[in-house]
């Protein structure tokens, strides 16, 4: 039986992937889950024979089934390509016991590309198989890393558009430089007088303009989204864990059929989801190990069963992680609740009207699989100088959190199981911080420029080529635009006034 793509939220009629692809959100704002969980079928010693672009296609055809071989494969080609600095694409390091499963070897250096690099494909192909012939224009709105990603996998993609938009002033000057040289004559890049709420909110209500989506229609564009709640972001995401997996046994570390812990740290829930999808195909993975920082809602609700968001946002060293709503949980409480779309519904209206939601006794026990832990700034901040000491191998300060949690966890339990740690981003990419842990002294006086250089010396690294080229690329994009006037920002980058 092909999969189909059906609501968390309703018993609405199931879609296929490529329709799931085109809308990102079920019409009744549930996510799409696939009817079934495709097993791995061929054996594991096969698997860790093929290379990256391989195991994509034995992974993600399984989930796409409309899709025919040649338009998956040239997706995959498409994307896992010289974009990404190894020929590895996700390659695992040994340091410390552990295994870093570095996702940070595209374009952007963090692991948001892992799928922003085929989502831009993945798409078009959808829109092509479904009779849309209208421009797909992707509209994000960005705290800093998502806008570039997404704009590095669409940039010069046929029949695509992207318009980011990001708080002016809000952004680090590194991510403000990254965005601004954004080269590709699709991609356009709006400076908002205001907060990511504002730019987040006029984006969402763009969405929902269908007075805005007939105008542009008539003139052949239509809006789309890059959202982490994309299954065609998710389904990528899979691959990476069975490719560990695979580059564990090709080098003899694991026999086949050997478990493994995979410990994830975690904002949106989408990176840690992949990973239970990994499991829940058949890979063997005995505990996913969901990390948490301060902003510890994931740690609180694995403990208790209740999901709280009333709390303080804390901001930390690891903002990419500094959420209070993981949306895509909504597709594990689904899971767990013994896939019932009244009872997801249920827990997602309380959770949007009271703040919060409990589940039941059973669906805990459902949880197994998983184990909640979180490390505080402090405890981020010596595991990568402790490690750092030990071995000379420098990690990010996302990373960091996982590491700091995996260790604890080892030191706690005496669990001595094979442990995978997903390593979101490049160290350079979070430099400040970084020196800020291993050489605090040298931090004070320096440019952002300075750091970079300092930590090539620590990490004995060559800078990647996604930080050199910023320091003397040309700025491309200027516009500034207040947040009322974003639709007409929109018109005018499309022509159409
Ligand atoms: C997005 C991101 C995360 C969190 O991943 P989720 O899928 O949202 O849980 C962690 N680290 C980095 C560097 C990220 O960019």
């Amino acid at each position: 039986m092909p999969i189909l793509y059906k609501s968390t939220r309703s018993d609405a009629p199931a879609v296929t992937a490529s329709k799931a692809i085109l809308k990102g959100l079920s019409p009744d704002g549930g996510l799409y889950v696939p009817t079934e969980m495709p097993k791995l079928s061929k054996p594991l010693e096969e698997l860790a024979a093929m290379d990256y672009r391989e195991l994509a296609y034995e992974i993600m055809s399984k989930f796409l089934c409309d899709f025919t071989e040649e338009e998956l494969l040239s997706c995959i080609a498409a994307a896992y390509d010289s974009k990404f600095d190894t020929e590895k694409i996700a390659p695992l390091v040994k340091k410390d016991g552990a295994y870093y499963l570095e996702l940070f070897h595209g374009s952007t250096i963090a692991f948001k590309d892992m799928a922003l690099s085929i989502l831009p494909h993945l798409m078009v192909t959808s829109a092509r198989k479904n009779g849309v012939t209208n421009e797909i224009v992707i509209l994000t709105a960005t705290s800093g890393d998502t806008g570039k990603a997404a704009m590095a996998g669409f940039a010069n993609v046929p029949g695509t558009r992207i318009i980011v938009f990001y708080p002016k002033g809000g952004v680090s000057n590194i991510q403000y430089l990254q965005m601004a040289t954004q080269r590709g004559d699709n991609t356009h890049v709006v400076a908002i007088n205001g907060n990511f709420d504002d730019a987040q909110t006029a984006v969402k209500k763009m969405f929902n303009d269908r007075e805005m989506a007939a105008e542009l229609a008539s003139k052949g564009f239509q809006f789309s989204s890059a959202n982490s709640i994309n299954i065609g972001r998710l389904v990528p995401q899979i691959v990476y864990y069975v490719y560990a997996y695979c580059q564990m046994l090709a080098e003899g570390e694991i026999k086949a059929g050997d478990k493994i812990n995979i410990t994830v740290p975690t904002g949106n829930f989408g990176n840690i989801l992949a990973a239970y999808y990994a499991k829940q195909m058949g890979l063997p993975v005995e505990k996913l190990i969901c990390a948490s920082n301060e902003n510890k809602v994931l740690f609180d609700f694995f403990a208790t069963g209740e999901y709280d968001r009333k709390r303080d946002f804390i901001l930390t060293s690891s903002p990419s992680m500094d959420i209070l709503i993981s949306s895509n949980l909504e597709r594990l409480i689904y899971k767990v609740a013994g896939e019932d779309s009244k009872a997801n519904l249920a827990f997602m209206k309380s959770l949007t009207e009271k703040g919060e939601y409990e589940i039941t006794p059973e669906m805990k026990a459902n949880l197994a699989d998983f184990y909640g832990g979180f490390a505080t700034e402090q405890e981020n901040y010596a595991g990568i100088r402790e490690l750092y000491e030990k071995t000379g191998y420098v990690i990010d300060t996302h990373t960091g959190i996982g590491n700091a949690v995996y260790r604890r966890y080892a030191a706690k339990t005496g669990d001595r199981t094979p442990a995978v740690i997903a390593s979101t981003a490049s160290p350079y990419k979070f430099a400040v911080s970084v020196v800020g842990a291993i050489a605090p002294e040298m931090v004070e006086g320096r440019t952002d420029f300075e750091l970079l250089d300092v930590l090539s010396e620590i990490a004995k690294m060559e800078e990647p080529a996604a930080i050199t080229d910023i320091r003397t690329a040309p700025i491309r994009h200027r516009t500034v635009a207040d947040p009322e006037a974003m639709p007409d920002a929109v018109r005018k980058i499309l022509g159409v006034i």
